[in-house]
């Protein structure tokens, strides 16, 4: 299926994102997506810099140790587990 996202920049993007915070960590339980403990941060899976959006299956709930290893060097592996969780 072929779908056109809506890209926003800057503030608008921004806005948006603080419109879905409380959604996503209300569908995750504030608990980070990948061990469970308190989530302190939500993560959009695919980064912004790479035309990530704010949707939903692009947002997951993750603690400061899973943020910042989703940042890390295994970025890309992470992604991927991180879309599998939330297909599941
Ligand atoms: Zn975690
Ligand atoms: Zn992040």
């Amino acid at each position: 299926m072929f779908t056109v996202k809506r890209r926003l920049k800057g503030k608008a993007f921004q806005r948006e994102f603080i419109k879905m915070k409380p959604i996503i960590a209300e569908r995750d339980n504030h608990c980070c997506r990948v061990c469970g403990d308190r989530a302190q941060d939500i993560h959009h899976i695919i980064f912004r810099s790479q035309g990530g959006t704010n949707d939903a299956d692009n947002l997951i709930c993750l603690c400061r140790r899973c943020h910042e290893a989703a940042h890390g060097v295994d970025a890309k592996k992470i992604a991927k587990e991180l879309q599998e969780i939330l297909n599941e």
